[in-house]
């Protein structure tokens, strides 16, 4: 088994919030060399960092396939003044936030009248807290941390996170001690990606799955070590293989015309749901209808990747681009982060632009931002501009995790609700700075208890 820094895996991830594990302790006890040792060095980066202060800094970690964040703080001091008293508060934050709280003392120096104070402190939060005696080097100091006991917060678990003895016991604890199980980091092979080929009648849909058919080989109906529902199509576009998910309509040619939009809306919820990644077609001849609209919401509202297919590409002249690109600005404002792209089913007009599109959506779909970089990046933004006062007070945000992929899902831990425009700004930004093109993401705010 080996402790590995969660970076930038790309694997779907089962749903479930990201448990936070705050490590807190006096100065000196070794709160950073543990916190380094959960991780693997290769992440602590953020020290290094001038004017990054290391008080409630968060790391993404995982032990057992499984993921959590861990917090690091300051060195917490009750009677201390100025900084860092600052630091002693930043700590009881950080406890406020956690799940489950690591409170770690030094057993070549037995516990202090600090360690008291901060016992107490942790006995008001009611959070889960694992006593580790650090700098238990060996077995006579290992023997040392029984006196430990004395601080009734049950059984002290000897570690030296120097050199690594007693640290698998102890993430198995921390992870059994949380309230419920953390995600699983899944991986393995997966099949080709699943495309849903939604939009209005009459936009192209069968056009374009033929166009794609045909240009580019022919249609494998079973592929070796694949599953494919009959009702779907698999396409190989750009070298690689696409399952375009429910299209036995498409291919039949079936009247669509005779459903009505709710059964059309129906089916393409279905399509939705089964993809991954959808392509919403809009015929570019004609004005963006309010029935495209609710095409794009499904699919925004589902928390797929979107990929926008202007087709009939071949019918736009210069007047009518000209009415598009207003069109386009006046419509579509809502999703601005949609990949776009023009094409004509008919002549097969950059038609070849289609997978690059696809592959570029499902990649922000699958982003996952550090959170060593997603929290430099918050800090630097919200000094910069920070949530606007009501009623005398301005929430903060504390720290954020990335809690999900496919779409990417963001918590915010804050000391109370946020504004939904101060939402959509931290949305904008986010995106100015790590990009999410064609992929909905998630914020959501977790006030702190
Ligand atoms: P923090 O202020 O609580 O974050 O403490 P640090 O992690 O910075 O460690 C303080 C000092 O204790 C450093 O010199 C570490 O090398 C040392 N230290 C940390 N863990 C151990 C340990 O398990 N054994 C020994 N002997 N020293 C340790
Ligand atoms: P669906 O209902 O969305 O599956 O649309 P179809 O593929 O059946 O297309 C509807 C009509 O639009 C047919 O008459 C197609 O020939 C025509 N069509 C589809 N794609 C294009 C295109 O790129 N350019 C032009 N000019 N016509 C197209």
């Amino acid at each position: 088994m080996s402790l590995e820094v969660v970076e930038e895996a790309v694997e779907p991830e089962s749903v479930g919030p990201v448990p936070v594990v705050a490590v807190v302790g006096r100065p000196n006890v070794g709160k950073s060399t543990l916190v380094n040792r959960i991780i693997g060095r290769r992440q602590a980066v953020v020290e290094d960092v001038p004017g990054v202060t290391r008080d409630r800094v968060p790391y993404d970690a995982q032990w057992n396939g499984r993921r959590f964040t861990v917090v690091d703080t300051g060195g917490w001091e009750p009677d201390a003044r100025d900084r860092a008293a600052a630091i002693a508060n930043q700590a009881e934050i950080a406890v406020q936030t956690a799940d489950v709280v690591v409170f770690v003392v030094d057993v070549t120096v037995g516990a202090t009248d600090v360690d008291e104070a901060a016992v107490r402190m942790l006995r008001r939060s009611h959070k889960p807290v694992i006593l580790v005696a650090n700098k238990a080097d060996n077995q006579n100091l290992e023997l040392e941390a029984v006196s430990l006991w004395q601080l009734g917060l049950g059984e002290p678990h000897p570690i030296s996170a120097l050199h690594g003895r007693g640290s698998g016991d102890l993430l198995d604890d921390i992870l059994s001690a949380l309230p419920s199980p953390p995600p699983i980091i899944e991986d393995g092979p997966r099949g080709p990606r699943r495309v849903a080929l939604v939009g209005r009648p009459n936009v192209g849909k069968s056009s374009l799955l033929n166009r794609v058919s045909k240009e580019e080989r022919a249609v494998v109906d079973s592929v070796a070590g694949t599953t494919v529902d009959p009702v779907d199509s698999l396409v190989e576009m750009d070298g690689e293989l696409w399952q375009f998910v429910d299209t036995a309509g498409l291919r039949k040619r079936v009247n669509q015309a005779s459903g009505t939009e709710y059964y059309a809306s129906l089916r393409t919820a279905g399509a939705v749901e089964a993809a991954e990644v959808a392509v919403v077609l809009l015929d570019a001849g004609e004005v963006i209808s309010e029935q495209d609209q609710r095409v794009l919401s499904q699919v925004v509202e589902a928390g797929r990747a979107l990929v926008i297919a202007f087709n009939k590409w071949d019918l736009v002249d210069a007047d009518r681009r000209f009415y598009l690109d207003k069109e386009i600005d006046r419509e579509l404002k809502r999703i601005p982060w949609a990949v776009r792209v023009n094409i004509s089913a008919k002549t097969g007009r950059a038609v070849d632009k289609l997978a690059p599109a696809l592959r570029r959506a499902l990649e922000s779909w699958e982003q996952r931002v550090p959170t060593g970089a997603l929290n430099q990046w918050l800090t630097a933004l919200t000094q910069a501009t920070p949530h606007p006062v009501r009623g005398g007070r301005a929430p903060r945000i504390l720290f954020a995790t990335q809690a999900g992929v496919a779409p990417p899902r963001f918590v915010l831990f804050t000391t109370g609700p946020l504004d939904a425009g101060y939402l959509r700004f931290i949305e904008r930004k986010l995106r100015e700075e790590f990009g999410f093109e064609g992929s909905p993401i998630e914020l959501s705010v977790k006030p702190r208890k």
